[in-house]
């Protein structure tokens, strides 16, 4: 394939940064955009040197100038953890719609194609099980989620509103829980919360009884699934996620036997509206995109324990966000 121009925003986050990779590895020319929210320029640290690779620090919730030509666009700037919705609530309503808008506008103008991260969060607490693409979800509006679910289905919508009414190529990407080198360790999410407790000796805090399930994909399966449906022509939402589904029970068994730590777990609240239940139906992944996830979880996870731990101590126990209220306005 010729060398593409390609923009991604929330090119400094866990996603974000793998997709940079993966699109150089491709031999393309990659812009990354970020405002550094959560987003972290050690994972991009090693691409500055690459001549076909550059950095803008921008937020894309304001208007976003790209010189020269774009081939495409993936949008995967976003706040992505719980923990982070409460702490910067407005921001991450303003990325997921007013960002997506002026990526939507940025594609138009460029004449480029565009993909842009959803959710399985889109299916809120879900009442259907596994999760087939034709779920519409059920979604608390007002809950503490509702500011990522509410963006999120509003992104979905506007994105498809650009398709049939601008006839822009758009592609929708509902990611399930996902996990690799490169998240962010305080985030709040269960595996960094699990793996970073084992490190620091203290005990794993399972929320509610652990009976709820998650299924969790490795970075590099859901980076080629990404790849193959911005590559494809299907304009529809397409669910990327593993389907070997565990209750986070289990989950913190894994861990401890992983990391060998002699902790125990301990109980804490369930917070709000926390999904019971999770699992991708990746049956048009299947045949649409001819994909499927490769990696397992043992080896996934024992890379991801590998990364953490090789990051220097102090990152343990950094805590997220300084307080800044300029984030919610
Ligand atoms: N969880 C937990 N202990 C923690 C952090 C999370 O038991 O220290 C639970 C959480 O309540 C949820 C699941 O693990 O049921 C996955 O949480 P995460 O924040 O990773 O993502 P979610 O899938 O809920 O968006």
């Amino acid at each position: 394939m010729a060398k593409k121009r390609v923009l991604i925003t929330g090119g400094a986050g866990f996603l974000g940064s793998h997709l940079c990779d993966r699109f150089l590895k491709e031999g393309h020319y990659v812009i990354a955009m970020d405002n550094l929210i959560t987003g972290d320029l050690r994972n991009i640290e090693h691409l500055f040197k690459h001549p076909d690779f550059e950095f803008y620090h921008h937020d894309v919730s304001k208007f976003v100038h790209v010189p020269g030509e774009l081939d495409y666009i993936l949008h995967f700037a976003s706040p992505a953890s719980p923990i982070d919705y409460l702490k910067i609530p407005i921001q991450t309503l303003k990325v997921g719609s007013l960002g997506t808008h002026n990526l939507l506008g940025l594609a138009r103008a460029k004449k480029a194609r565009i993909i842009i991260a959803s959710t399985s969060e889109v299916y809120g607490d879900p009442t259907v099980h596994p999760q087939t693409e034709e779920y519409y979800g059920n979604v608390n509006t007002v809950g503490p989620r509702g500011v990522y679910d509410e963006a999120k289905r509003f992104q979905e919508a506007i994105t498809m509103a650009y398709h049939t009414f601008h006839g822009l190529e758009t592609r929708i990407v509902r990611i399930f829980n996902t996990y690799g080198p490169r998240m962010r360790l305080n985030d709040g999410r269960v595996l960094p919360a699990f793996i970073g407790q084992a490190l620091r000796g203290e005990d794993l805090t399972i929320f509610g009884d652990g009976s709820q399930t998650r299924s969790f994909c490795y970075v590099d399966d859901l980076v080629e699934g990404i790849y193959r449906l911005l590559m494809s022509d299907y304009a529809q939402p397409v669910n990327i996620g593993n389907p070997s589904e565990i209750t986070i029970k289990e989950f913190a068994e894994e861990i401890i036997k992983l990391t060998n730590t002699t902790q125990k777990v301990v109980y804490k609240d369930l917070p709000k509206d926390d999904p019971k239940q999770r699992q991708p139906d990746i049956t048009k992944a299947k045949q649409i995109l001819g994909w499927e996830p490769k990696v397992s979880r043992a080896e996934g996870l024992k890379i991801t324990y590998e990364y953490f731990k090789s990051l220097p101590k102090e990152v343990l126990y950094l805590r997220d966000h300084k307080s800044f209220d300029g984030y919610n306005k």
